[in-house]
Formats: structure tokens, sequence, C-alpha cells
């Protein structure tokens, strides 16, 4: 029997990211990019195209066992015309709608009993019931952008006469961010990772910690709870991310991502299965793979673009000092604010790791030059 080849759309750093799994598994990962200058496009023989475009995905398709994404753009209407030309896609044209559309996604939690912010779908300000208001737009926004806090009627119509509709949700008065991540298998197996506390600069993950410093364990299973009733509700198959708002002893879900996401980097250090390698365990309907922690901590931070573009000058002086550090970088053009690497440190000593991480940070973005 040879090793299946798993088509995956995107080849951004999660897809980059997913090559050193499959490699070691020799499973055949064959990438779909949309331009030459993706980070796994630099690193890895892709085929360029228009994920946008059905003919291209169909002829794609025709050279994997099975198709899987690293983001949630590729149209809905296409991914459920491949399936019913006998195409397998995994998670599933209906589980990626419901992170591809966030009123979709409300609806869906919502008749389910999975807790949410108040929301509502409006298309005029004056269906806004309180403000300050949260306004999303329905599909498309990531990183924050697509994410807008209105303080009154004048800028909540400014964004509605821009994006035409929008997703309204109450401001969550949240005590910190969470994220948890899931993998679900066709056969049903699934695994989850610790809870991770996500701290978030300009709408933007700059840290994550893993475990969730001080969190009940009560809390972390009504995580785990929410994380595989979605899985359950949604029929998930692959890794999911939830985003989740700590209220007190409350939890309440953000949002989702069907795929590997930035609150698990910290899992390729930090756990026995990374999110990668069991990304593409579940969507091969293999075995999961165990998630316990490598360490009693593991910190991540992200490595957001600055005015200094050489990432590779750095290594020296890093890599001399702190020979536990781990950096990713994803060779992805350097623009302030832009993520193109991460760090992570895992150990003991969670106020010592944050110092390194935070070091490392500081130093390629020539804060510290020490
Ligand atoms: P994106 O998809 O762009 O990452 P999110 O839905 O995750 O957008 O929102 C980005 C950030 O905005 C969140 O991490 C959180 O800090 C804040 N946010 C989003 N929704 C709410 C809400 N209902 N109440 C309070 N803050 C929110």
């Amino acid at each position: 029997m040879s090793a299946p080849t798993v088509g995956m759309i995107g080849a951004g750093q999660l897809a980059q990211m997913s090559l050193a799994p499959a490699i070691a598994l020799g499973i055949n990962l064959k990438i779909l990019a949309a331009d030459e200058s993706d980070s796994a496009a630099k690193i890895a023989k892709v085929e360029i195209g228009d994920y946008r475009d059905l003919d291209v995905l169909r002829n794609f398709a025709k050279k994997c066992d099975f198709l899987t994404f690293e983001h949630e753009l590729v149209p809905n209407g296409h991914l459920r015309a491949l399936e019913s030309e006998g195409f397998v896609i995994r998670p599933s044209s209906t589980s990626l709608l419901v992170a591809q559309d966030k009123a979709h996604m409300r609806k869906v939690f919502t008749e389910n009993q999975i807790p949410c912010p108040k929301w509502q779908v409006i298309n005029s300000a004056d269906a806004i019931p309180a403000f300050p208001a949260i306004l999303k737009s329905i599909t498309g926004g990531y990183d924050g952008r697509g994410v807008q806090l209105v303080k009154d009627q004048l800028s909540a119509r400014k964004v509605i006469a821009e994006w035409g509709k929008a997703l309204y949700e109450e401001v969550v008065p949240f005590d910190r961010e969470l994220a948890i991540l899931i993998a679900r298998s066709p056969h049903n197996q699934v695994a989850t990772w610790a809870v991770s506390e996500t701290i978030q600069r300009d709408g933007i993950c700059i840290e994550t910690i893993t475990p969730a410093p001080n969190l009940s364990e009560e809390v972390a299973n009504l995580a785990q709870q929410i994380a595989s009733d979605i899985a359950n509700v949604i029929k998930l198959v692959g890794v999911m991310a939830v985003e989740l708002f700590q209220v007190g002893d409350k939890l309440i879900v953000n949002e989702i991502a069907l795929r590997p996401h930035n609150s698990g980097h910290w899992s390729i250090e930090g756990s026995v299965t990374s999110q990668f390698e069991q990304h593409l365990r579940a969507v091969l309907d293999l075995p999961l793979g165990e998630t316990k922690m490598t360490a009693k901590w593991a910190v991540m931070a992200n490595i957001l673009g600055t005015e200094n573009s050489d990432l590779y000058r750095p290594y020296l002086h890093l890599f001399a000092r702190d020979p536990e550090l781990k950096i990713h970088i994803y060779g992805k053009e350097v623009r302030p604010g832009r993520k193109v690497g991460h760090a992570t440190v895992v150990g003991d000593d969670l106020a010592e790791l944050r110092s390194r991480v935070a070091h490392a940070i500081d130093y390629i973005s020539g804060v510290v030059d020490e």
C-alpha cells in the first residue's frame, strides 16, 4: 500500500509548517499555492492556481486522495460541487461553512446551546440595541480586520455603509482570551490539547501561554466540553481551534478555525503531537497522536514585521544566548505588523520563559541590541 496524497489548498505558513510532519510520515502533501511567493511555495514544489476557480480546484483534486485547507477562503459552492463529484474533502463543505460565515456560525451555535455573545445580523445601524457594540464582517475577516468596536450610531453607519450588512455582537467584558485545539477523525476519535491563554495587541495575537495560568480545572474542563460539543455538532474532521472569552468561570465562544491555528503553534515543541501532524492524521483517518505536553509550560510569541527585514541575522546572537529557543520564520515579505514568524520556549519556570521569548522578539525587532 502506498502512502496517500493529501492536497492542501493554500500555501502560507500553515502549509509550510505542515510539510515537516508530512515528510516525516512519508505522506505526499500536495499544495495549491495562490502565488509563488507564498511561504510553502518557497520551500516545496507546489502547484500555482486560483482557489476561486472551480476548474483549478478540480484538476488539483484529481491528483489527490483527500483535500484539505490551510485557510477558509475557498468558495463553499465549489467545495459542494467537488463533493458531489465524489472528491473527499476534510473538513467537509458543511463543516467549513460554520467557519466561513460568522452569522451561520452564531446560528448553529445558538441552536446547539454553545455559549455565544448576544448577536444579531443587521443591515442598518438603527438595529443596534446598545453602544458600544462590536460589528464583524460576516465573511473574510482575520487578524482583527473585519472587527470594529463602534461607540455610536455615526461610526456604526460608516461601517455598515462599507460592509452592507454586519454581525452585531455585544461587547463581552472578558477577563482574558483563551483558545483550545481539538482534533477529530472520521472514526470519531477526538483529542484535545491543554487550554492556552492568548494575549492580543491591536487585534493581533502576540503571545500564547500553555496551559493558561491560574485556570481552574472546572473551566479547563468546560473549554474541553465546549470544543468537543462543537466538533460533534459540525462533524469536524481535522484540527479546529476554538477562541474563547473567559468571564469569571464562564466561557463564551468568540470564533473557530477549522485548521491548524496560530494559537496552536506552541504544540510543535510543547506537545507530543503537533497540531500540524494531528491535522494530517485526522484527515487520513489514522489514530490520533498523544497530545500531552512535553514540559510544564510552553510560551509562544509571534514575530511581527518591523523595519528590520533581515530575520536571519539575529539567529547568531539569539541561539548563542539561548540554545533552547526555537524560531520559525515563514519566508514572507517583511511588512510592519505582519506575522512573519514565531518563537517558542518550553520549560518549568513560566516567568523566565516569558522573558526569554520577549527578549527574542525585542532583539529581532531591533528594540534591544544585546
Ligand atoms: P478575527 O477573525 O479577525 O481574528 P475575532 O472575531 O477573533 O476576529 O476578533 C478579534 C478580537 O476582537 C478578539 O480577539 C477580541 O479581542 C475582540 N472581540 C471580538 N469579538 C468581541 C466581542 N464580542 N466582545 C469583545 N471583544 C471582542
